[in-house]
């Protein structure tokens, strides 16, 4: 525990967190649009950041069994996607390490924060 340095993402297109604003990643960094979350359409990116996980689960999801832990914002612990931590399908393995984002609970931040 402790205090954590909220990273702030320089340039254009960054999402962050819809409820306030928090950045998680720039949008050149997505790898797949083609995911669905509890909320509609999610994405998939390598590595975000101002985020911390949950509980490790297993879930069942259409492509298979994974260990997963929710992922909350770092600021305002709003939920906004899930981390893959292991895939049992051979080919879905891919997406471990990996970070799913869902596009209803992300904002498209165009405001340039370098100062
Ligand atoms: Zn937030």
């Amino acid at each position: 525990m402790g205090y954590m340095h909220k990273v702030f993402l320089a340039g254009d297109g960054i999402y962050g967190c819809l409820h306030c604003g928090t950045h998680f990643v720039r949008k050149d960094r997505i790898e797949s649009k083609q995911y669905n979350g509890q909320y509609g359409r999610a994405f998939l990116f390598d590595q975000i950041v101002n985020v911390r996980a949950g509980e490790e689960e297993k879930r069942a999801m259409t492509t298979g069994v994974h260990i997963v832990q929710d992922i909350v914002c770092m600021e305002c612990s709003a939920y906004v996607g899930w981390t893959y931590i292991k895939a049992f399908e051979p080919s879905q393995k891919f997406k471990e390490g990996k970070f799913i984002l869902e596009k209803e609970l992300i904002t498209d931040i165009t405001r340039d924060w370098d100062y």
